[in-house]
Parts: C-alpha cells; structure tokens; sequence
C-alpha cells in the first residue's frame, strides 16, 4: 500500500516538525526577569507560568488590550 506508507511518512515528518518547534521555543533564551518595557522586575508567578515572559503583568495586559483593540475596525472603542 503505496498510499498508506505515503501517508504514515506525511504524518511522522509532520510529528517531528511540531516536535522541533516545539524544542525550539523551549531552547530559547530565557526572561532576564526585567519587564522590556517599563523596566520593572517581572512578577516570579508570572515567570513561573511562562519563564520567558518578557513584560510584567502591567505591561503585557496594557500590550494585549492594544493588540485587541488594534485588531478592530475604526476607533469605536
Ligand atoms: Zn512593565
């Protein structure tokens, strides 16, 4: 079965991509524990929760809020 062997491949290529990315990310440098934007120490639940946080709570919640509304259509907001 050409197809099946075809497909078992697809799917072990596809695996092992996912699983390198994944590596990857994990691989990368870690946070300095200093928020990038107003310089302030990044809270240690925060670095917890994702080590390589590079805003504090503050700023990645001021950052998001300005990635959503950005998203939107016109300044109805
Ligand atoms: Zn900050």
């Amino acid at each position: 079965m050409d197809d099946l062997d075809y497909a078992a491949e697809r799917a072990q290529v596809f695996t092992e991509a996912a699983l390198q990315s994944v590596l990857g990310r994990m691989a990368g440098p870690p946070s300095t524990g200093v928020c990038r934007s107003c310089t302030d120490t990044i809270e240690a639940e925060r670095l917890r929760a994702n080590p390589k946080a590079k805003l504090c709570a503050c700023c990645a919640a001021e950052e998001e809020h300005h990635r959503l509304r950005s998203h939107r259509c016109g300044p109805r907001s």
